[in-house]
């Protein structure tokens, strides 16, 4: 068996960059910045306003009770070459530019008017409520380094700064299929001795969640020849994915068909679930032959298929966020082994998360994995992991608030 990281680093190691091209922003989501975002001007372009009101000299407002004459008016959107003069405003809209003289904006809620007049109710102190040119993102700022993966809050800040067509890394192409003369897909009745094929759906989501494109080689029977046609299928994708077929059984195809073949390794990984793996090349193609029990294929793409995709497409993080919660029971794992157990966030004490089991932790038992919320990490050597210990989990996601969704 070798260790997990060894087997990571190696699958690392093989993947390469995929070239670059520009989108638009508005398809930019989940895409990897290729070069460091710098903004070519200010954000907010010009002082304006950030309160509808007055724009007034700060001198003038320093007791309460102030007149002054209102001399004009600036709705967002319009300029005006008039200048307030001491003892004068100009009424300004939120997003207005700051008209010259004025330094400061006096809240429209402190203030009466009558006729041209503008009487400030209370002391404002001079700045207060201008938005200062560049005080967002300054012209020449770097705001996102390469390798960001963007959110909708990155695509919001490339907007600002006017990025229209940001470049980004290439998007590999990952073919995948299931294999399985047993396998059924969802909406057809089964037939005596098969089982759903969960696997293809489940990748089909993890690939899409992962930000790739996709090409989906459907269900391959345990037919050497109907594999081998598949694979060829596939190489000609960045990434061919399977599932099933690689451990010991007589017909685990996978291995059959690919154990001579010098480009790929048939590995024992030390982590459970999913010991087997295959990993190399088809043609220039990067494989992935992953287990078929659905948990072991969700645990190797996220250690291994995950990883490497996020790499190829030039992410500088590639790995789910981790923290260290705290065991609510005991985890009985193998010590030669590190061992992936669902878990949920049952609660916090003092800021940290307490995880339990999410449900039975067979390599068959998928609803176990939807109802956790991450991987609990026990590294090898452990074994027993006792209630009240530090476990490091690998977050999939953060369970959701309860709060206003209605009792349900
Ligand atoms: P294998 O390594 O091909 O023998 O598969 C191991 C176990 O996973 C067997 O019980 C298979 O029936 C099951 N399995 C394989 N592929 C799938 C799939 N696509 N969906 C659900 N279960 C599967
Ligand atoms: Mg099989």
């Amino acid at each position: 068996m070798i260790p997990l990281e060894e087997a990571r680093s190696e699958v690392l190691s093989s993947v390469g960059l995929l070239g670059t091209e520009r989108v638009p922003i508005w398809e930019a989501l989940g895409r990897v910045l290729a070069t460091e975002a710098i903004s070519p001007e200010d954000v907010p372009p010009f002082a304006n306003s950030a309160m509808d009101g007055f724009a007034v000299r700060g001198g003038d407002v320093v007791s309460a009770g102030s007149v002054l004459e209102v001399i004009g008016d600036l709705p967002a959107g319009s300029e005006t070459d008039l200048e307030v003069g001491p003892g004068q405003a100009i009424k300004i809209m939120t997003g207005a530019p700051m008209p010259h003289g004025a330094d400061t904006v006096v809240r429209v809620e402190e203030t009466s008017t009558e006729g041209s007049k503008v009487t400030v109710s209370s002391v404002v102190e001079k700045g207060t409520s201008v938005r200062r040119a560049g005080g967002d993102v300054a012209e020449g700022q770097t705001v996102f380094a390469a390798g960001t993966r963007l959110t909708p809050m990155h695509v919001g800040v490339l907007a600002t700064i006017g990025m229209g067509e940001p470049e980004v890394f290439a998007r590999p192409r990952v073919a995948f299929m299931s294999t399985g003369d047993e396998l059924t897909p969802p909406g057809v009745p089964l037939g005596p001795g098969a089982i759903r094929d969960s696997n293809r759906p489940m990748l089909l989501a993890l690939l899409r969640e992962a930000g790739v494109e996709t090409i989906d080689l459907g269900i391959v029977p345990d037919d050497p020849e109907a594999l081998r046609r598949a694979l060829d299928r596939g190489a000609e994708a960045d990434v061919v994915i399977s599932t099933g077929g690689v451990s010991m059984g007589d017909y685990d195809v996978t291995k059959l068909v690919l154990q001579g073949d010098a480009h790929v390794d048939f590995w024992q990984v030390a982590i459970q679930p999913a010991k087997p793996l295959a990993f190399g090349r088809l043609g220039s193609a990067l494989f992935f032959g992953l287990p078929g029990n659905p948990v072991s294929v969700l645990v190797s793409f996220e250690q291994f298929a995950r990883p490497a995709l996020l790499k190829m497409q030039g992410a500088r993080a590639i790995l789910r966020p981790r923290l260290v919660a705290r065991a609510g029971e005991t985890l009985d794992t193998d010590p030669a082994k590190t061992v992936f157990v669902r878990v949920l966030v049952e609660g916090m004490s003092r800021g940290v998360p307490t995880v339990v089991k999410s449900g039975g932790q067979a390599s068959n038992v998928l609803s176990a994995a939807a109802a956790a919320d991450g991987f609990a990490v026990v590294p090898r050597g452990t074994g027993i992991v006792e209630p009240g210990s530090d476990v490091v989990v690998e977050m999939f996601r953060w369970p959701e608030s309860r709060e206003w969704s209605d009792g349900r």
